[in-house]
């Protein structure tokens, strides 16, 4: 028996609609295992990059990674195409499932350097197509064929940097589009039993559950977390008050900040990118329409504007309290105004490096009794309203006021975090490196009690 290694890539089948490409996948374990495949590695769950105007939600896209004997691989081809050709919601406008099969053993550098680059910035079918010729991989892509972008870049991104892992609950077919019915008081106790190594439960600003999705997809919720059985002990915490149907781990790049990317200068930024960069705040913070808040930083370079929305939580209050002369680093997606053409930084962090003095200008003191002295209107002078002296050629007095403001980093309320935002929680949790660990028992399983 000859064993042989295949990558399946998988991306776009899904619709604002229906449907789910880890649901694909999810489906797909069981069969491909079925034949006879093994898998090694979990299924991998690669979020791409979060600023591509034509996703469906998160960005996300598939790859599994297994070995057979040889004889299986027609077999296994034809049910991956079988399945995604079941499952993707082919009319709905936007959907352009693509399948990518890659069979050698290593994955070449160019495909894992098309993967970064999908992850941080924009990429295009003919360098995926191009890589694929050339590595004599197989694609299939259907629609305007766009998903094999994905598909490729999922392949390409194997995950020997910092990772994640995630368990993945689906809903019965009949539940999808209802209200998810999980009891929530399990969920804030797995959180708290678990924490620091689960992540993304719950919105604690708010103190509601961010792990279970809204919409018509399958999913009834995903718990976030550093290792297999973390995230499989925090499953048996929790208490669905509907059937879960299937549920898989997939190892992710969720939660590790694969998509920023360090520019040296603000005039090297680029819409459609998530960035990090440092300046220097070069006007105080104002507040635009729907509270959203608003200040721009500058360096030798250039100048950018930087945007903390409303559901940023924390991370708007922090930047309302920056001033002029502060010195910043920025993470965050970059935008063009469609009407200014200027670029804002979206923020989704922000580390305060520097604070400058805060200055504010106070009336001076009476020279006679002390008390604070009134102005008498724009270069009329000043009037003590105890003992009635008056002044004239006296100016107002620069006071350097108390910070209310720590230097350090500040991240987004869960709540608006992007799939790939590193969380607090998850500093100094850091991981280096993939070894082929064994995959636990059970990482997956059909089942479970239909209620
Ligand atoms: P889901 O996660 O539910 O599958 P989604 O939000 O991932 O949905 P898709 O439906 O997969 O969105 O649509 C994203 C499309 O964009 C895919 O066709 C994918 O190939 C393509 N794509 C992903 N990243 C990039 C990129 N960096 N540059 C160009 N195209 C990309």
């Amino acid at each position: 028996m000859k064993k042989r290694t295949l990558h399946i890539g998988l991306d776009d089948t899904d619709s604002t609609k229906r449907g789910c490409t880890t649901y694909v996948a999810a489906l797909l374990v069981e069969q491909l295992e079925e034949i006879g495949a093994s898998f090694l590695d979990y299924p991998n769950l690669i979020r791409l990059n979060p600023n591509v105007p034509w996703k469906t939600r998160g960005n996300g896209a598939l790859c599994l990674r297994i070995e057979h004997d040889e004889k299986l691989t027609s077999r296994i081809k034809e049910a991956t195409i079988n399945m995604v050709e079941e499952q993707a919601d082919f009319e709905a406008k936007g959907t352009d499932p693509g399948i990518v099969f890659f069979d050698k053993q290593t994955i070449p550098k160019e495909i894992t350097i098309f993967a970064k680059k999908a992850t941080t910035g924009i990429v295009t079918l003919k360098e995926a197509l191009r890589l694929i010729n050339k590595f004599k991989g197989e694609a299939l892509g259907f629609n305007t064929y766009r998903g094999i972008i994905g598909a490729l870049a999922a392949i390409g991104e194997t995950l020997q940097e910092d990772y994640t892992y995630e368990l993945i609950a689906y809903r019965a077919a009949d539940n999808c589009g209802s209200k998810r019915k999980v009891d929530e008081d399990s969920i804030f106790q797995m959180d708290a039993l678990t924490k620091p190594y689960t992540f993304n439960n719950i919105d604690t600003e708010k103190r509601r559950l961010i792990i279970t999705p809204r919409g018509p997809d399958p999913i009834l919720f995903g718990v976030r977390g550093e290792n297999p059985h973390i995230v499989k002990e925090a499953f048996t915490m929790i208490k669905p008050l509907e059937p879960v149907e299937r549920w898989v781990i997939f190892r992710s790049n969720q939660g590790t900040d694969a998509h920023l990317k360090r520019v040296p200068a603000l005039n090297q930024l680029k819409p459609y990118s998530s960035i990090i960069a440092k300046g220097v705040v070069s006007q105080n913070p104002w507040i635009v329409p729907l509270r959203h808040v608003i200040f721009p930083i500058r360096d030798e370079s250039g100048k950018v504007d930087c945007a903390a929305y409303e559901p940023t939580g924390v991370l708007r209050k922090v930047a309302m309290k920056l001033v002029v002369g502060d010195s910043v680093e920025v993470y965050g997606a970059v935008r063009k105004s469609s009407a200014s053409k200027r670029l804002t930084v979206n923020l989704e962090k922000i580390r305060v490096i520097g604070l400058a003095p805060k200055i504010v200008y106070n009336n001076p003191l009476c020279a006679k009794c002390g008390r604070r002295l009134k102005s008498m209107g724009k270069a009329q002078g000043f009037r003590c309203e105890k003992c009635g002296s008056r002044y004239s050629g006296l100016a107002k007095v620069a006071v350097a006021v108390e910070r209310d403001l720590k230097t350090g980093l500040y991240v987004t309320s869960t709540r608006s975090q992007r799939h790939l935002t590193k969380p607090l929680r998850r500093y100094g949790l850091e991981k280096s490196g993939w070894t082929s660990e064994k995959l636990i028992d059970e990482w997956h399983s059909f089942q479970v009690e239909l209620m």
